[in-house]
């Protein structure tokens, strides 16, 4: 391990803007008027779904593509995700000419091993579970001499998705609470990395699904625990930590200021809402923010709030069904 967690700096992060500028998109901060009613306080929204091919995940693969020699772009890249980050890492890897090798687990939605499919990675079904296909991912990096991309715990991973921290001081300046979805916790990380360097008292709240929540029983216990992971509508945040976390399990517990839990329906709500409210198509995992808002399961806030919405990857018929039980078509 050549980079440790705590060698990683708000420095950083500016690197990995200048590193991935021409390729990332800068993504609009939108008011969100229902949701300020709601908090009593003003509430904008981060809008990751806009990102190109749809979620945040972008900025972390980009930044450390651009980040390996030429000799290890030369052999190419390896990664298991649920499905944004491997997509991410594809068309980047496309375009900058690397080989992609994609592990998913077979949970992942037929739309999600399509769209990477259709970026030229090759794309291996294994396994029943996220660290199942990790662990294959591992395999393969070691027999194929291929660069393994974590979705999540990688220094050069983080500090790209930090650059979503430097948008938002620079278009939010007043900002002092940020709401940011919770899985593996590169995208918490690397925001609040970038934020509480120049805001040291800003609140940072971590949203996950109340079904296998990671990086929160995780929290609670102190250390890296084994969950059971259960389907959920948010399946951008489903699986585990694997089995060494070195970066983004301190990095978060060092960071974090408050978690919440949102179930099921909450998240369904929050996807018609985006949907009614704002006109915006947004997975589950991208809408966990606004259902903790709309829940009233936020405790504790400032006056200035940032929700990330992290991704808009959501299987269409789902959407839609969605739509027609909360009386939108
Ligand atoms: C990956 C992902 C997340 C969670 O990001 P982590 O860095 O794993 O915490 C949230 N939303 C979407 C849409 C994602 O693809």
């Amino acid at each position: 391990m050549t980079i440790h967690w705590q060698d990683l700096t708000l420095g950083d992060v500016y690197l990995a803007r200048q590193r991935i500028n021409t390729l990332v998109r800068r993504t609009p901060l939108a008011d969100a008027p229902a949701l300020s009613e709601k908090l009593g306080a003003q509430v904008m929204l981060k809008l990751e779904n806009l990102q190109g091919t749809g979620a945040f995940k972008m900025r972390g693969a980009t930044n450390k593509l651009l980040s390996l020699s030429d000799e290890e772009r030369a052999r190419g890249v390896v990664t298991c995700s649920s499905g944004n980050h491997g997509r991410a890492l594809s068309y980047v890897s496309q375009k900058l000419g690397v080989h992609a090798v994609i592990c998913l687990p077979e949970p992942v939605p037929e739309n999600k091993r399509e769209a990477i499919r259709k970026l030229g990675a090759e794309v291996i079904i294994v396994g029943d579970t996220a660290d199942e296909a990790l662990a294959y991912a591992d395999k393969i990096a070691e027999e194929r001499q291929l660069t393994m991309v974590s979705a999540f715990d990688d220094p050069f991973v983080i500090t790209g998705q930090g650059t979503i921290g430097l948008e938002l001081l620079e278009d939010f300046p007043q900002i002092d609470t940020a709401i940011i979805p919770l899985s593996g916790g590169s995208l918490l990380s690397g925001i609040s990395l970038a934020l509480k360097s120049a805001k040291p008292d800003l609140r940072i709240i971590g949203v996950s699904m109340e079904r296998g929540p990671a990086m929160v029983r995780a929290l609670e216990a102190g250390k890296v625990v084994d969950i059971v992971e259960e389907p959920t509508i948010a399946d951008g945040l489903a699986g585990g930590l694997g089995e060494h976390n070195h970066y983004t399990f301190p990095l978060v517990q060092k960071y974090i200021d408050e978690t919440v839990l949102v179930s099921e329906e909450e998240i369904a709500d929050a996807m018609a809402f985006a949907l009614n409210e704002h006109r915006l198509v947004v997975e589950g995992a991208g809408a966990v923010g606004m259902a903790a808002i709309l829940s009233g399961k936020v405790k504790k806030y400032g006056q200035h709030v940032a929700v990330v919405i992290s991704g808009s990857n959501v299987n269409l018929p789902l959407l839609l069904r969605i739509a027609r039980e909360h009386g939108l078509g």
